[in-house]
């Protein structure tokens, strides 16, 4: 018998319940014993004054009436009677359970599992306790599907744990378990579902997640030393002084930031070893040139370099600004997008292949499959939160171990970052170019949008341009559509025939979107309005002004995003944030905004307000999906568990060590399967 044997095993599943509980990621015992609940009921008795509306809560009491079952429509039934808690009358009602009708008991007590209606004082039934020494006062909700159902799997779990409790074994060395008093690792797997106390299933949470974090942790430290010892990527040997060249030619002085970042990248290709960086800097802190100039070391080596980026419009603008920057040195740069044309593109392909294109800039277009490089020396995506890890992968493929640079204008709080993405290098720009005016944020409510127009009307004559954003709303994209053409028809109204108002939204083909943009950018549109397609990178210098609607609606992150649209010429912008918030939250992210124009400030009171997974939005982020752990709230544990496995690390062959014979057996057989991010 051993933790790993088949969930078939146990009794009661035969081949199509293994089938079904597959689809939960549970194939093993250990799946099964380690697959915790994501929340809890508290099934506690409570008294009425505690009680939230809605909320979930048990209540005990004195049935003082007969239950009476009433029948309806087809096959539906509702049961109700009263009980009494200290001299409070409720009613309870069930619906659906007639059966229960013997369990009530008049003169009795009775406990009932529900949903409270304040308004009413009403509870809407669940469940009837059976008796108060069930040990049950926590009930596990799981993740589950319609063909696998929480009370079966709870049953299949304290099954799991009878047969198997006695195998589960410790992997944490002694001294951590003692150093941070944690619970042993049966205990904790077995309280993580049946928690008897709120203090007993914290313990349980602490102890997992450190061991989840401690793993994590020794894997990509130790992948990262792999790396630095194997020096298997590219050595791209750059020329010295055509780069200084290069650099002095640039129409600005670079910021001291950009220095920094651009010789920690300079010095990642030159070393034999494979670059994987993230590049962070706050929209406009100039992240482009930094790439340009990676670019072109890149081919002073005599490689390839590849830039790819979300959008057909980016790709395009990046295009411009690199050949604005290469102009008069000899680079042979080409553009590929979904939209270039065939031939020009079997043009393109060959010679790519034959390497007579020094760099590369595009979209997806870049990683189909008979895109070949000659000697790809550095792939390099922009916004790199836009792009699926796969489609990062690929492009990363198509040379041999390139060297890889992600950049992105989500601003990650720093130590997060470092923490999180523990085997990427991090460098951060956090510093803008000199002489920008800083954009000013103000913050209105509905009624005054008016004068605000007014005003807008001001910016309009002087010959500068506006966005107007429109709000996602995340129900319905025909609503979406629906709500950004009447705040279209608005500003017609408002605006025509002395300005151009142009309508931007998601349900538009590509082609349809580019056209619009390019209307905009050459002024031929003076207001865009638009819901967030804009948000990614696009470059109007003469627009200045952003008046997002419904503000709200939006993460600080996103607001700030979007706010990097304007502030991008020599003249004073402004963002207009329209808002009626609900709550305290809701102001206090308004007022931040206003206060602040720092992303990295913006991103952490935002992490703070709404959590990693809303922020980051889970997936796009390439931040790592932990289980259990949560990288902002047990952001302590993430913390003192890097530095545990540090220290593991400096420990000479510590996979050998007794002690560490557990870890090291989680540890090593992942190796090929850690793909964290890419
Ligand atoms: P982002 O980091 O958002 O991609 P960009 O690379 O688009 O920012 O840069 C924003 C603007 O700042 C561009 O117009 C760029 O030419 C300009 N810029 C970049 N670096 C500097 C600098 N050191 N001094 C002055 N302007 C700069
Ligand atoms: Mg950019």
């Amino acid at each position: 018998m051993n933790l790993s044997d088949g969930i078939g095993v146990l009794s009661g599943v035969g081949p199509k319940r293994a089938e079904n509980l597959k689809e939960l990621g549970i194939e093993t015992v250990e799946d099964l014993l380690t697959y915790y609940p994501f929340r809890y009921d508290d099934i506690q008795e409570k008294e009425i004054s505690e009680i939230q509306d809605q909320e979930k809560v048990t209540l005990k009491g004195i049935a003082v009436s007969e239950a009476v079952v009433s029948r309806y429509g087809y096959k539906k039934s509702r049961l109700t009677f009263r009980m009494m808690q200290d001299h409070a009358v409720i009613n309870v009602s069930f619906f659906n359970q007639p059966y229960l009708k013997d369990k009530i008991i008049q003169s009795e007590e009775i406990a009932v599992y529900g949903k409270w209606d304040a308004k009413r004082k009403a509870l809407n039934g669940m469940k009837i306790l059976a008796s108060k020494n069930d040990g049950e006062e926590f009930a596990p909700i799981y993740h589950v599907n319609k063909k696998v159902r929480q009370s079966s799997l709870i049953q299949l779990i304290r099954t799991g744990f009878e047969k198997y409790e006695s195998l589960i074994e410790e992997i944490l060395p002694l001294e951590l378990l003692e150093k941070y008093r944690l619970m042993s690792r049966k205990e904790a797997m077995f309280a993580m579902h049946f928690p008897t106390t709120p203090e007993e299933s914290h313990q349980a949470k602490r102890r997992v997640v450190f061991e989840e974090f401690l793993l994590f942790q020794l894997k990509i430290q130790g992948l990262k030393k792999q790396e630095k010892a194997e020096k298997n990527g590219l050595a791209i040997y750059y020329d010295v002084d055509r780069l200084k060249e290069f650099t002095q030619s640039l129409p600005f002085e670079l910021t001291k930031a950009q220095k920094k970042v651009t010789n920690e990248i300079c010095r990642d290709l030159m070393s034999p070893r494979h670059m994987q960086r993230l590049l962070q800097g706050d929209v406009g802190s100039g992240k482009t040139v930094v790439a340009a100039i990676a670019l072109y070391a890149t081919m002073t080596a005599g490689f390839q370099g590849a830039l790819m980026v979300p959008t057909e419009i980016l790709a395009q603008q990046h295009m411009e600004s690199l050949q604005q920057l290469y102009n008069p040195l000899e680079v042979r740069t080409a553009l590929l997008t979904g939209s270039t044309k065939t031939k020009e593109r079997r043009e393109i392909l060959a010679q790519l292949a034959s390497g007579e294109i020094d760099i590369i800039i595009g979209t997806h277009a870049l990683i189909q499959e008979d895109v070949l490089f000659h000697q790809l020396g550095l792939v390099i995506t922009d916004e790199q939160h836009r792009f699926g890890v796969n489609q990062r992968r690929i492009l990363r493929e198509k040379g041999l171990k390139p060297d890889v640079l992600f950049m992105t204008a989500t601003p990650i709080p720093r130590t997060l970052a470092i923490t999180a993405y523990g085997e990427m290098d991090v460098s951060i720009i956090d510093e803008m170019p000199a002489g920008r005016i800083p954009i000013e944020t103000r913050w209105i409510r509905p009624p005054q949008l008016d004068t605000v127009l007014d005003w807008m009307r001001k910016e309009l004559k002087q010959g500068h341009q506006v966005y107007v954003i429109c709000p996602l709303i995340e129900e319905s994209e025909a609503l979406d559509v629906k709500n950004a053409t009447e705040i279209y028809e608005h500003m017609t109204e408002v605006f025509h025939p002395d300005y151009q108002v142009g309508l931007l939204h998601g349900k538009m083909k590509n082609a349809e979107k580019d056209s619009i943009m390019q209307e905009f950018k050459e002024n031929h549109l003076q207001l865009l309005v638009s819901t967030t397609v804009i948000e990614v990178g696009v470059n109007v210098p003469n627009a200045t002004v952003m008046l997002i609607m419904d503000a709200d609606r939006f993460g600080l992150a996103q607001l700030h995003q979007l706010r990097g649209r304007v502030g991008r010429g020599s003249e004073a912008s402004y963002c207009i944030l329209v808002a009626n918030p609900k709550n305290e939250m809701g102001v206090e992210r308004m007022k931040i905004m206003t206060e602040t124009n720092n992303g990295f400030v913006l991103s952490e009171k935002d992490l703070e307000l709404r959590g990693p997974g809303e922020v980051f939005g889970a997936r796009q982020s390439g931040i790592p999906q932990f289980i259990v752990g949560d990288i902002v709230s047990d952001f302590n544990i993430l913390e003192v568990a890097r530095q545990e496995a540090s220290d593991i690390w400096k420990k000479i062959n510590w996979w050998v060590l007794p002690d560490y014979q557990g870890l090291a057996k989680k540890v090593k057989p992942a190796e090929d399967e850690a793909q964290f991010f890419d």
